[in-house]
């Protein structure tokens, strides 16, 4: 048997429940599954979840289906199965090319109720709404028994069978599981298990116009795929009682095959400074207050992409926060720092001026240009070396210039020198308001790469872009898309989570087919459909001071 080796870091309770499992025999293989509802996009909580889905099964050699759960034809779209299926892709989840749906064993929910009711399981209960709410009870009140709880059960089948055939209309009747009215666990007192909706599903059609309660459909379709650890989230602790109810009655009447998966909680994923819930989402979405679900803004998986996140980010974000039984709400700051982790490696080095403004290099000759060697990376020489041109003109960043500089300034001021990255050390002279120009001279022998390079120390370092040369173009900055560290709804909003401004970009930029970049001392940037937008900044700009 492969069974991997962690750190003790590394382990959780999940892994040592699955682990127990194979040593005692009880699995051979594991198989896990992530069970989106269609009814959004995926948010950075979903991420979680796949990869500790994937990531288990990956581990102990077994396997993870993709399930829609799409038994609610109500909110469903084949919109959000694409967008699903493209960020599970992208996150490089293995689910062995197969899609599958809920839907496809509605016949088999239906056998199963069918079953129920002729062992005297399930019964159809035609109170009012209103009166099975109440006669539910409370955690203090027991519950009272439906007055048509104990129909024959030849009168259930034809029920059941006519709400099938359409006879009703919606909320008349409900098939419920008969268990005890008195528990004190409030979902097993009867739950209902089928109901009545006359709505079009987005892949059965007209078909059926009855439908499976969520909490009754989903142990269903763990146990026909063979699902050996059913992971979800805590708010489903309370269910578990009757997914194994269930899962017990129909193995005990032939429908299911031993052994039966086993649910296990953990806890959900929260962010500050976003919404991660779907309902919420949408409303972002539908109000117009994002540009859809994929913009760079949103905390969907689908967004994050278009906004230069990685997947190697997310994994690593995963691991980092591990699993736990405690809800947790975990600083952005951590899924921040896991990009630009996982950025500083790959994204190749570039110069750009964000807040431009000229600098003049008086002692250089007019139309004189040179070509200096930029290294890609600082620390990884196999990403290589591009050549930048150097002129007379430059664009630098406008706060790399102060009249009367401040205490501890090290950058251009009258009298002050500096480097320019990669080429010369200069020396400010002043500031020409006529031209709103910086002046300074260069001092020839420091160029970088040559052994006058250190004959002048200087403290400032400074990037700079040819302004002959440059390529002028619409740079986003993203930022935060709520200001509250705890959103609740739109008013939380950051008005300023995206500025567009207009920058001069080195001009190896004008035609990249490179996605991720860092742009020097600024932060990692993405270049996309969108043009070029800040993915994060070099460091976190929102410490809490
Ligand atoms: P939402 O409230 O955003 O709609 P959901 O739980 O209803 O979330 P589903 O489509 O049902 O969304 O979720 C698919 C899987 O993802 C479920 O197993 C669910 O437990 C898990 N999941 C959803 N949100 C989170 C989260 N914040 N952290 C961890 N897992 C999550
Ligand atoms: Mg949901």
């Amino acid at each position: 048997m492969n069974k991997p080796h962690h750190p003790a870091s590394h382990s959780n309770f999940i892994r040592q429940i699955v682990e127990a499992d194979l040593a005692s025999g009880k699995h051979v293989k594991i198989r896990t599954r992530f069970p989106p509802e269609p009814n959004g996009y995926l948010h950075f909580g979903h991420a979680k979840s796949i990869l500790l889905n994937f990531g288990l099964a990956a581990e102990y050699g077994g396997g993870c289906n993709l399930r829609f759960d799409d038994t609610n034809p109500e909110k469903e779209e084949q919109e959000y199965v694409d967008s699903i299926v493209d960020s599970v892709n992208w996150l490089g989840a293995d689910y062995g090319g197969k899609v599958l749906y809920a839907s496809d064993y509605f016949e088999f929910m239906y056998q199963a109720a069918v079953y129920l009711v002729t062992s005297g399981n399930a019964y159809v209960d035609s109170q009012t709404a209103d009166e099975m709410k109440r006669n539910r009870g409370d955690f203090t009140h027991p519950g009272i028994d439906s007055p048509f709880r104990n129909r024959s059960s030849s009168e259930n089948l034809d029920l059941l069978g006519r709400m099938k055939a359409g006879e009703f209309p919606d909320e008349t009747h409900v098939l419920r599981a008969k268990i005890d009215m008195k528990s004190p666990n409030l979902n097993l007192r009867d739950p209902a298990i089928y109901r009545i909706k006359k709505a079009t599903h987005h892949r059965t059609g007209d078909k059926w116009c009855i439908y499976p309660m969520y909490t009754y459909a989903h142990p269903i379709e763990d146990a026909v795929e063979g699902i050996t650890h059913s992971l979800c989230t805590l708010e489903f602790e309370d269910q578990r009682p009757f997914y194994d109810w269930l899962l017990e009655k129909l193995a005990e009447g032939g429908l299911l095959k031993r052994p039966l998966p086993r649910q296990v909680e953990f806890a959900r994923v929260n962010l500050t400074h976003v919404m991660l819930s779907k309902r919420l989402l949408i409303q972002l979405v539908e109000g117009g207050h994002v540009d859809g679900w994929d913009d760079p803004r949103m905390p969907t998986l689908a967004g994050a992409r278009r906004r230069g996140y990685t997947a190697e980010g997310f994994r690593m974000f995963a691991e980092r926060i591990g699993v736990s039984k405690a809800n947790q709400t975990i600083d952005f700051t951590i899924l921040e720092d896991c990009m630009r982790e996982h950025l500083n490696e790959i994204a190749p080095r570039r110069m750009a001026v964000l807040d431009p403004i000229k600098l003049v290099i008086e002692n250089y000759p007019e139309g004189k240009e040179e070509l200096m060697d930029v290294p890609n990376h600082p620390k990884h020489a196999e990403m290589g070396k591009r050549q930048v041109p150097f002129s007379r003109e430059l664009w630098i960043e406008r706060d790399d210039y102060m009249e009367t500089p401040s205490k501890g300034y090290f950058r251009l001021f009258p009298g002050n020198k500096v480097r320019l990255r990669y080429a010369y050390a200069i020396e400010c002279i002043g500031y020409d308001k006529a031209t709103n120009t910086v002046r300074c001279k260069y001092l020839e022998e420091t160029r970088s790469g040559t052994p006058g390079a250190d004959s002048v120390k200087v403290k400032g370092n400074i990037h700079w872009v040819s302004a002959k040369h440059a390529h002028e173009a619409e740079v986003h900055l993203y930022d935060r898309l709520f200001k509250s560290e705890h959103p609740k709804d739109v008013e939380d909003l950051n008005p300023d989570s995206k500025k567009t401004i207009t920058t001069q970009l080195e001009p190896s930029l004008r035609h990249t087919q490179e996605y991720h970049f860092q742009f020097e001392r600024h932060g990692y940037f993405v270049h996309n459909q969108s043009g070029f937008g800040r993915t994060v900044t070099l460091r976190d700009s929102w410490a809490k001071n």
